[in-house]
C-alpha cells in the first residue's frame, strides 16, 4: 500500500534514458507497387555468400533442437587461427551490435559518457543511452573524424570511444597513423572501440583494422562481422578482439547461448572460403570507382569511399532533395538509403550493386536530376 503522502503509481515506466533512444531505422526493403526492389540500402553483400557457408548452414538442418556450444568454441578457434590472436581474448556477438551493447552495458553507468564521430554508427548511442550514459559527438571534417575533436571530448567520465573505421554512413577511412594518435591521446582508462565492419574492404596500405596495436593495449577492442564480406547477415554473428580482462567480465553478462548452431559453422566456412571474400573485395574495387565517378558526373558530392557503399550529396541549389532522389528511385525499384537520422538529410548512401544495378543507379539518377 502507498503511504499517504506517496504519488499515485501509475503505470511501468522504462528507466530514465530509454524514451530519449531513436529506435535503430533499417535501410528500407520493399517500395509501393515494386514487385521485386533491388536492395541497395543496407550494406549487404551484393554477391550472397560463400557456397561452403550455405552447406555448412545446411549440414546443421538435423540439430535445430540443440542448445549451441555457448562460448562457440570451434568459431573461436578458427578466428584464433586466422587472425593469430588468443582465442580466450575474442568476445563473439550476435552480430556486432551485441557486442556493442556488451560493452556499453559492462562499462557504463549513469552519467558517464561515450565519444563518437558527428555522423557516428546509430548502434553505438542506442548501447549508450540504454546505460544512461551521454552520448557526445566530435565534429569531423571532410566527413572524417578528426582526432583532436574527438580527444577534445573526452573528459573524466567518458568510458567509451567508438570510430568505424571505414566509417558507416560516410564510407571514409582514418589512416593507421591517426588512430595511433586517438590511441595515445586517451587516459588509459577509456575503452577504444574500433568497429573494422567495412575493414576487409579497404586496401589502402595506410590502413589498419587495429589487431596489432589491440595486441598490447589494456584498452582497445576491435570488431569484426560476418555480415558484410562474408554476407551472413542474416545469421547474425561478429567477434570483438579485446583485452583478457574485459573479454572476462563481458562474458559474465552475456546470455548464454547468444550464437546459434547455424551461424557458428557458418562463420567458419565462411572464413575458410577465402575466394569468395577475394571475389568480393574484387567486385567493391571495380565498382567502387566507377560508381564515384559517374555520380560525379551527375553532379552529386561524392565522398571517397572505402568501403562497399558510396555517399552522396544533393547540390542544394538545383532544388532537387535526396528524399525526392530516394523516393523517384525507389519508384524504379532501387531501394537506397537516406541518411537523414545522421544529420545528413540531402545526402543519399549507396550499397554497390551488380554491374546492372549500378548502372541502373546512374540512368535513373540522371533521369530524375534532368527533370525540371
Ligand atoms: C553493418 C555494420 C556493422 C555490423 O553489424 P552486425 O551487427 O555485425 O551485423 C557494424 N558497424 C557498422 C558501422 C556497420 O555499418
Amino acid at each position: 500500500m502507498n503511504a499517504p503522502s506517496s504519488p499515485p503509481r501509475a503505470a511501468p515506466a522504462p528507466r530514465p534514458g530509454i524514451l530519449d533512444i531513436v529506435a535503430y531505422k533499417p535501410g528500407r526493403a520493399s517500395a509501393e507497387g515494386v514487385e521485386k526492389p533491388v536492395k541497395l540500402s543496407a550494406n549487404e553483400n551484393i554477391l550472397g555468400c560463400s557456397p561452403l557457408a550455405k552447406a555448412a548452414f545446411a549440414s546443421v538442418m538435423d540439430e535445430l533442437s540443440l542448445y549451441p556450444d555457448g562460448r562457440g568454441n570451434q568459431l573461436r578457434g578458427a578466428i584464433a587461427e586466422r587472425y593469430r590472436i588468443e582465442p580466450g581474448r575474442i568476445i563473439l556477438g550476435c552480430g556486432t551490435d551485441e557486442i556493442f551493447a556488451m560493452l556499453a552495458q559492462t562499462y557504463l553507468q549513469a552519467g558517464d559518457n561515450i565519444v563518437q564521430g558527428e555522423y557516428g554508427f546509430g548502434a553505438y548511442g542506442i548501447a549508450a543511452r540504454a546505460n544512461e550514459a551521454e552520448v557526445r559527438m566530435a565534429t569531423e571534417r571532410n566527413y572524417r573524424i578528426d582526432v583532436d575533436a574527438m580527444l577534445a571530448e573526452v573528459d573524466e567520465r567518458t568510458r567509451l570511444v567508438f570510430i568505424a573505421n571505414p566509417a558507416n554512413p560516410t564510407g571514409t577511412m582514418l589512416p593507421a597513423s591517426e588512430v595511433e594518435r586517438l590511441h595515445a591521446g586517451l587516459p588509459p582508462d577509456v575503452m577504444l572501440i574500433l568497429d573494422g565492419a567495412y575493414a576487409e574492404f579497404c586496401s589502402d596500405p595506410n590502413f589498419t583494422d587495429g589487431l596489432e596495436l589491440a595486441r598490447g593495449a589494456s584498452n582497445i577492442v576491435v570488431t569484426h562481422t560476418f555480415s558484410k564480406i562474408h554476407g551472413l547477415a542474416a545469421l547474425r554473428v561478429g567477434w570483438g578482439y579485446a583485452p583478457f580482462a574485459v573479454a572476462e567480465a563481458v562474458d559474465r553478462l552475456r546470455l548464454p547461448f547468444n550464437t546459434s548452431i547455424p551461424a557458428q559453422v557458418a562463420a567458419i566456412a565462411a572464413m575458410e572460403d577465402e575466394e569468395f571474400a577475394a571475389r568480393s573485395l574484387a567486385h567493391i574495387e571495380q565498382w567502387r570507382p566507377w560508381l564515384t565517378q559517374q555520380l560525379g558526373g551527375l553532379g552529386l558530392e561524392v565522398v571517397p569511399s572505402a568501403a562497399n557503399f558510396v555517399l552522396a550529396g544533393f547540390p542544394t541549389a538545383r532544388g532537387r532533395t535526396a528524399a525526392e532522389a530516394e523516393a523517384f528511385l525507389a519508384s524504379r525499384g532501387l531501394l537506397v538509403r537516406g541518411v537523414g537520422g545522421y544529420g545528413l538529410p540531402n545526402h543519399l548512401r549507396f550499397t554497390i550493386g551488380l554491374e546492372e544495378h549500378n548502372r541502373a543507379i546512374v540512368e535513373v539518377l540522371g533521369e530524375f536530376l534532368g527533370r525540371s
